[in-house]
């Protein structure tokens, strides 16, 4: 029996980036670091991805100290709500399966609809994760780069500094066991997790593949979830973290419930993109992380209800 090519690509990218010499692990020349965003490759590396024109076009000023300030605290507008986020999408080069990119597009344009300008960038595993951006975005991955990922999440430090500081974290799938506890390897050995959210993953029976719909925390005031999986893990909960939602059609944490939040940061097992599919959920997210938002007129929500009645309607109730 052959093994299936994407894992031999997966261990040759794990066997070149797990080792300890590589310059990128350590500070100093060379090394990436957080800081200045702007557009295009910023001076640390990091790819700035639909930066609002004017806002972090290539004559931004970008000095060291606005750049190394708390977000949250720094864009405050009149109203007292944020007039600036940052998006952080952590390692795409690792984290991104079925349109994961989707999210950080939905939460975007939902924010710059409301009139908050949006720097949007994308961390690779080979550079450090910023700890002053608003919100972060994980996507789903396969097994190996997934414990990768973990790895090089821990060492770095940002993630968890960014939290420790009230930044938003929206994690799925892969990056939903990333950020928790510990979860599954490949052989279902125990994996370090971040520790930023209450749960524990292991590895289940079966993989749950195909439509899942749950019904969101009424605390949470999101209408009813609908997503894609794909995954082997299975989810339980610790009593510091509370259920995203409760299941109707699929999977999900495979105890009934689905995903799983604390404070500010929240995990699911939503693909879709879950943002595109859940715009309630991406206004939750912005909510967190800027304050009251105003309605968005209905005449630009129809495309995204549109995909959204379809995909429920495809799911027997
Ligand atoms: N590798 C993980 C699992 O199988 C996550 C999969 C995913 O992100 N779709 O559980």
């Amino acid at each position: 029996m052959t093994e299936r090519p994407g894992r031999h690509a997966a261990r040759d990218l794990a066997d070149t980036l797990i080792r300890p010499d590589q310059p990128w692990l350590a500070d100093g020349p060379g090394a990436v670091g957080p800081g200045a965003v702007g557009e295009g490759p910023s001076p640390n590396g990091h790819a700035v991805v639909g930066a609002d024109p004017g806002s972090a076009g290539p004559g931004r000023e970008s000095t060291p100290a606005a750049d190394a300030a708390p977000a949250a605290e720094h864009h405050r507008g009149a109203a007292g709500n944020a007039s600036r986020l940052r998006l952080v999408w952590v390692y795409p080069d690792l984290l991104s399966t079925y349109g994961d990119r989707g999210n950080l597009l939905v939460l975007s344009r939902r924010a710059r609809l409301r009139g908050i300008e949006v720097e949007a960038t994308e961390v690779n595993a080979d550079q450090r994760v910023p700890a002053d951006g608003d919100i972060y975005l994980l996507g789903g991955g396969e097994d190996l780069p997934q414990i990768l990922a973990a790895e090089r999440l821990r060492n770095d430090g940002g993630l968890a500094a960014a939290v420790g500081r009230g930044a938003v974290v929206f994690a799925v799938c892969a990056g939903y066991q990333v950020i928790g506890q510990r979860f599954g390897g490949v052989e279902g050995e125990p994996v370090s997790g971040l520790g930023l959210l209450d749960i524990t993953s292991g590895r289940g029976e079966q993989r749950g593949v195909g439509e899942l719909v749950a019904d969101a925390d009424p605390a949470l005031g999101v209408p009813r979830l609908t997503g894609f999986e794909n995954h082997q893990g299975v989810t339980t909960i610790g009593p510091s973290a509370r259920a995203l939602a409760i299941v109707s059609y699929g999977v999900g944490n495979g105890d009934g419930t689905e995903g799983a939040y604390a404070g500010k940061v929240l995990g699911t097992y939503l693909h879709g993109p879950a943002l595109a599919r859940n715009p309630g959920l991406a206004d939750l997210l912005l909510g967190w992380a800027a304050g009251p938002l105003p309605p968005i007129d209905p005449a630009a929500e129809e495309w995204g209800a549109r995909l959204r009645a379809e995909r429920l309607r495809a799911v027997p109730q």
